[in-house]
């Protein structure tokens, strides 16, 4: 591969480039990273304290069933319970599907 730095080629697995010395591992993390790819723990954190207004709905782009949780207090808290142990579980998915990893 090549710096994209400089320009100048590099070992394929390199972390620094050996030309200009800048760091190459930030871009390649960044563009392995998928789209639509949510933190599994900030989900976790808002579905545990703020799930009655439906705040990891919002975070997982279920924007339209968060407004819904927001008017009736996460379902009476219970739809957000439930919404709590499916993340636990690793079958909460966001709404393009991606399954949301702890
Ligand atoms: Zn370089």
């Amino acid at each position: 591969m090549f710096c994209k730095y400089c320009g100048q080629e590099v070992f394929d697995d390199a972390v620094v480039c050996i030309h200009c010395g800048r760091s190459l591992e930030e871009g390649k993390t960044r563009s392995n990273r998928q789209h639509g790819e949510y933190e599994g723990v900030i989900t976790l954190l808002l579905c545990l304290f703020c799930g009655f207004i439906g705040a990891h709905r919002f975070y997982t782009g279920h924007i339209a069933i968060g407004i819904i949780q927001l008017l009736t207090f996460g379902g009476c808290f219970i739809w957000a319970l439930i919404d709590l142990i499916m993340i636990l579980v690793g079958s909460f998915k966001d709404s393009e599907g991606n399954t949301i990893v702890i």
